[in-house]
């Protein structure tokens, strides 16, 4: 019997295909569920415009507001450990890791429910007999579209500035991973959020997304996921004028120079590259280094990488879990196959551990064979140019490209189609100011990588996207701004006399 989904209010079957979530570690079964329908979008998108028309939401003050996120924000930390494991059994990440998701989730509604109540308005420098200002609508109801691979945060991060802006949001989660979307959902409703105004249709993005986009009483669309599914979106919302924020692919250089603190650097780049098995958007998959540490790193790299735990995403140490899906992994097997034919050289992994082993953090034998697991990969002797070095692979795969000098550096990193990200590791805080402003990336980490605060936006430039999310400025793309002009005339206007 598959499970129910959030349809305008109601629990109930969607009218669609039927979206499986199996556990990528031992290919289980964790729920099917009955996913959504384009006529299951109709209703929804009804009911959330009527629901955002009511009283209770429309008029709902601000300060209020905020509680309310802060509930959402309360309970999901009341729930943390569960929704971390559901999260786990939905994509395979580590349980480590869907923990820090989670907490992220809670710390985005929270921070959310803070700006609901504390954003202002403005007045605007009178020029005339009159008051101006600019005041901040609700811009209607809003389609939130995520991938898979952090869904838990990735919701929050577009559901939660959406309902402080004061809208209804339709979810449309990834059709593999739809069991965290829907207890979001849950979890909305119990804080209570008035029925209709959240709205969860996991379903088939074709068919859903495409519905959601094209919809005329769909307002605006907030996407995370590939950058050719995201181009198609800014066309069809092109035809209908409506904005969109597009959170899309990478392929992100991490650069380390010859006075970088290697012990530092090595760490760095393992995470950037390998935690979430690399099935992150902000990725540091191509790795510059300077010609002449080139050796020395490239076999501290190595040495480090092959001591990854692998296994068991349950395991309290694992690092590393399986891919989200067997399909998944074949897209990567092409990939690392491609980059042999290309020329690469593979320093370590280019295999499933069943086929090499590896270290099972959990102890014991551990059946990788079930799951859709993929070691560490580390290419060297491929150019900037080559398909393996410029494609989004979006697994644990590191290409390793030299570079000679600051000039030599940028020209390589800056000829990609993405910029989304980059990792500068210097002692020199003057080279790193410099190269922070010509390295095109959303967000340049200094001497770290892969940190993130709610409080700092976050985006792509180029084929990475457009729009920014996270900051208090996040609530304004889920608002229309209006101005209010007060006349303070104490006689008629005279032009009509
Ligand atoms: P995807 O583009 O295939 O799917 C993302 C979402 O869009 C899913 O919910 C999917 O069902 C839906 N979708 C698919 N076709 C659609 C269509 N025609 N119209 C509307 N919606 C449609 O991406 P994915 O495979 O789920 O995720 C991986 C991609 O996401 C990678 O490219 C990764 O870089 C990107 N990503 C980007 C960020 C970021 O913040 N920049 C974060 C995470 C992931």
């Amino acid at each position: 019997m598959s499970e129910p989904i959030l349809i305008g209010g109601e629990w109930k079957a969607g009218r669609g295909p039927d979206m499986v979530s199996v556990y990528p570690a031992d290919g289980s079964e964790n729920a099917v569920v009955a996913g959504a329908s384009a006529a299951d979008v109709d209703e929804a998108v009804a009911r959330a415009k009527a629901a955002m028309a009511e009283p209770a939401w429309r008029d709902m003050k601000p300060h209020d507001r905020g509680s309310l996120l802060m509930r959402v924000s309360q309970l999901i930390s009341d729930r943390a450990e569960d929704l971390a494991r559901l999260q786990m059994r939905d994509n395979g990440k580590p349980i480590g890791e869907t923990r820090a998701l989670v907490a992220s989730a809670a710390g985005t509604f929270r921070y959310y429910g803070a700006v609901a109540e504390t954003m202002e308005e403005e007045i605007t420098p009178s020029r005339g007999p009159f008051v101006s200002m600019s005041i901040y609508d609700p811009i209607g109801v809003v389609a939130a579209i995520t991938p898979w691979n952090s869904p838990i945060a990735s919701d929050a991060q577009k559901l939660a500035p959406a309902l402080a802006a004061g809208c209804a949001v339709i979810l449309k989660p990834a059709g593999v991973t739809p069991l965290v979307a829907l207890e979001l959902g849950r979890i909305c409703e119990a804080a209570g959020v008035p029925k209709g105004i959240v709205s969860v249709l996991p379903g088939p993005g074709a068919v859903i997304g495409d519905a959601l986009v094209t919809h005329p009483d769909i307002a605006r669309v907030a996407f995370t996921g590939g950058t050719e599914v995201g181009r198609g979106i800014a066309r069809q919302a092109a035809e209908k004028l409506m904005p969109v924020s597009l959170e899309l692919g990478g392929k992100s250089p991490t650069i380390v120079f010859e006075d970088a603190q290697i012990d530092h650097a090595v760490n760095g780049v393992i995470f950037g590259i390998f935690s979430s098995s690399g099935e992150s958007c902000i990725a540091g998959s191509r790795l510059f280094v300077h010609r002449k540490i080139l050796d020395q790193f490239t076999e501290a790299l190595v040495a480090k990488t092959v001591q990854l735990r692998i296994g068991d995403p349950a395991a309290e140490t694992t690092q590393m879990g399986p891919l989200v899906s067997v399909s998944h992994r074949e897209g990567i097997e092409k990939y690392v196959a491609l980059g042999r034919e290309e020329g690469g050289e593979i320093l370590t992994g280019g295999a499933r551990p069943e086929d090499g082993g590896y270290t099972n953090p959990a102890g014991g034998d551990f059946a990788y064979r079930d799951g859709s697991f993929y070691l560490p990969t580390i290419f060297t002797g491929l150019g900037n140019d080559a398909r393996m070095v410029q494609e989004e692979i979006f697994g644990p795969v590191l290409a390793i490209l030299p570079f000679e000098d600051e000039e030599d550096l940028i020209a390589q990193a800056n000829d990609t189609v993405f910029g989304l990200a980059c990792g500068l590791w210097t002692e020199d805080y003057c080279r790193a100011w410099r190269l922070a402003r010509r390295i095109d990336a959303g967000t340049v980490w200094i001497n770290t990588y892969k940190l993130f605060s709610i409080a700092t936006p976050f985006g792509g430039l180029k084929d990475s996207g457009t729009g920014r999310e996270k900051g208090r400025q996040g609530i304004r793309q889920y608002q229309e701004q209006k101005s209010l002009y007060w006349g303070m005339n104490e006689a008629p206007l005279g032009w009509a006399d």
